[in-house]
């Protein structure tokens, strides 16, 4: 298990090793690295680089059975195509197996973890980037993939908390066969990482009267329920107290709405005073920002809350800074384009906010040198890790880190808490125990403290008052953009011939028009339901989901996914606006006559065959596969 930090190098370390066997035994493959659809571009790219004598198939697409044929090299796949194409993957003899993020076999019972320990191979790795806790059940799981006549001898642990001395035992198996090194334990020539002591804030009088309505919640219902919820409300008074609005005025489409709309849905009013000014933590983060922007430092802002995410963006439109926000709702597609806008080194995004549950496989943001933790989480790992987003390889300077946190309130408790727990934790720690137990000591103390303060009865009620006011649902504000409607449209030119004479329906997806001849795969009875064939990827075949995003030519029906699409498009170019890329929009001139709205998740661009960014390439490719072979069998 090669379980080393993030941002080590673990995928070059495996590419090495390949190589090495390929060069000193001349072991020529086939070899299978299993990775995640978001990471296998890159899985691709490096062991272009590191293994030049190893051809890299990337098996996928509509043909790829076609790639059956190929006998040597390293096979990337995802594990849904693993799963999809089994018998293939089963048939042959691997010489060496990799899968890469192996928590994702830590279920019980999951196809992957089943069917992983049945394929044949010589030598097998196992590379995680997050910390395996000791729980037996999911070491048994990787254990079986590594060593698979072992596993089928070893009964499944049982389910269920699991004893100390089982605890004990799997940590003893893991440490015989897991490599971990650390970013502190290497001399890698990294940046240090000045890790500020929190920043004590104090909560002016008003907010503090919201407090201690919150607080006094802890009185009246101890149940554990009751206390989660008022844990939560604490939180929420200290990070903003104008979350309880936007929380209290959440609507199912939420997600659909950006941060200013969901605002205005809850009426938050878009001022100084209002934004920033009713929260202490707002003003010093102001500050800071203030700070660090004329310093020429570019930063990442992580919180627990998306309702915070949504105020600090208020403030940064306010103020005036550039920025961008990944959070949970950020499609993938979404995210790796503005990874790669914020990393690069002309970018000019000031800030980047960031959610810090929104996990996500391989995030990199070394474009920072700037990390503020606006609130903590009850997990310290978690905290660990946002830090860790952009003090890794890469960066080039030291990384500052600042954690804001109200004094004397729950902040300053978990701080200290979750603070105290990673420096006692083992670097294996059981997340889920520790984060329980933080919470639980967490819960402690803010009891005693509700017993002990004593407040006058008017102030609480006042504040109480207050605090209701401002969790009020108000009636809607705003009326959803909604998407012009396709009956009214004077029909245009078929979009699959170009003709513009005969009877043309359109296609509810985009709004184009087709002649029933045209109209790729609809028939009398799917009529209702069809889309054209710009809503699925002309190079795999795969209908877009709503997750995903797709990338449709504006001159003909060819769309693509995020992963059939040519590199040449996501190259970055200097712009006025810093860094862009050039080859893809959000728009299209006729947009507005087609009747169809801007939305996040399609992009526009010239498709290869219409002259599109894609074109030059597709020879360059062609003429590098032709020397890579010839290096293959001249060697
Ligand atoms: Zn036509
Ligand atoms: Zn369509
Ligand atoms: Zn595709
Ligand atoms: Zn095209």
């Amino acid at each position: 298990i090669l379980a080393d930090d993030m941002g080590l190098g673990k995928t070059a370390q495996v590419c090495s090793f390949l190589h090495a066997l390929r060069k000193m035994c001349g072991a020529p493959g086939p070899h299978l690295v299993v990775c995640p659809v978001s990471t296998a571009g890159g899985w691709a790219r490096e062991l272009g680089r590191w293994c030049p004598l190893l051809r890299v198939v990337r098996y996928r697409g509509a043909q790829r059975c076609q790639l059956q044929r190929i006998v040597a090299g390293v096979f990337v796949v995802s594990p849904a195509t693993l799963l999809q194409d089994k018998a293939f993957f089963l048939k042959r003899v691997w010489q060496v197996c990799i899968f890469d993020e192996a928590h994702a076999l830590r279920g019980r019972t999951s196809a992957i973890s089943e069917l992983t320990p049945r394929i044949d191979a010589a030598f097998r790795v196992a590379v995680t980037g997050t910390p395996i806790s000791v729980s037996p059940v999911e070491v048994w799981n990787i254990m079986r993939f590594l060593y698979p006549a072992f596993g089928r001898k070893l009964a499944a642990p049982s389910s269920g908390d699991a004893s100390q001395e089982e605890h004990s035992q799997t940590a003893a198996i893991l440490r015989s066969v897991m490599i971990r090194r650390t970013k502190e334990s290497l001399e890698l020539g990294l940046p240090p990482r000045i890790d500020h002591p929190p920043t004590l804030i104090e909560m002016d009088a008003e907010q503090l009267a919201l407090y201690r309505a919150a607080l006094a919640g802890a009185v009246a219902d101890e149940s554990t329920e009751g206390m989660s919820n008022v844990l939560m409300n604490l939180r929420r008074v200290c990070g903003h107290p104008w979350m309880f609005r936007i929380h209290g005025n959440r609507s199912a489409n939420d997600a659909a709405l950006t941060a200013r709309e969901r605002l205005r849905v809850a009426r938050v009013p878009f001022e100084e005073s209002v934004i920033v000014g009713s929260s202490a933590k707002m003003c010093h983060l102001d500050r800071l920002l203030l700070a660090k922007k004329q310093g020429g430092h570019r930063v990442l802002i992580f919180s627990n809350f998306t309702a915070q995410l949504d105020l600090i963006e208020a403030m940064c439109e306010l103020r005036g800074h550039s920025f961008g926000r990944l959070d949970g709702n950020s499609l993938r597609a979404e995210r790796e384009l503005l990874m790669a806008k914020f990393n690069h080194a002309a970018s000019r995004i000031f800030c980047l906010l960031v959610s810090t549950t929104a996990g996500g496989v391989g995030i990199t943001l070394t474009g920072a040198d700037t990390v503020v933790l606006y609130d903590s989480h009850f997990n310290p790992q978690m905290d660990r890790q946002a830090a860790d987003r952009a003090h890794r390889l890469g960066q080039r300077r030291s990384v500052e880190v600042y954690r804001l946190c109200v004094a004397n309130t729950i902040d300053e408790r978990i701080v200290r808490m979750s603070t105290f727990r990673a420096g006692i934790g083992d670097r294996i720690v059981d997340g889920a125990t520790s984060e329980a137990s933080v919470q639980q000591q967490v819960i402690q103390d803010i009891r005693a403290d509700a017993r002990s303060s004593a407040v006058d009865q008017a102030a609480l009620a006042d504040g109480v008052e207050k605090l209701a006011r401002l969790s009020a649902r108000v009636p809607s504000a705003f009326e959803g953009t909604t998407a012009a409607s396709s009956t009214c449209q004077v029909a245009s030119a078929c979009f699959g011939c170009g003709r513009a004479d005969g009877h043309r329906l359109s296609c509810p997806g985009c709004n184009k028009w087709y002649h029933a001849t045209c109209a790729e795969g609809r028939t009398s009875a799917n009529a209702a339901r069809w889309r054209c064939q710009r809503h699925k990827c002309c190079e795999c075949g795969v209908a877009a989901q709503h997750e995903d995003v797709v990338f449709m030519c504006v001159q003909c029906p060819n769309s693509y996914c995020y992963d059939c699409l040519e590199e040449d498009y996501v190259s970055m170019e200097g712009s006025e606006n810093g860094i862009d890329f050039p080859h893809l929009r959000s728009s299209y001139a006729d947009m507005a006559v087609d009747g169809v709205p801007v939305r996040r998740n399609v992009f526009f661009l010239t498709c290869p065959q219409c002259g599109g960014a894609g074109q030059a390439s597709e020879s360059e490719s062609e003429s590098m596969h032709d020397s890579e072979s010839g290096v293959d069998d001249s060697d």
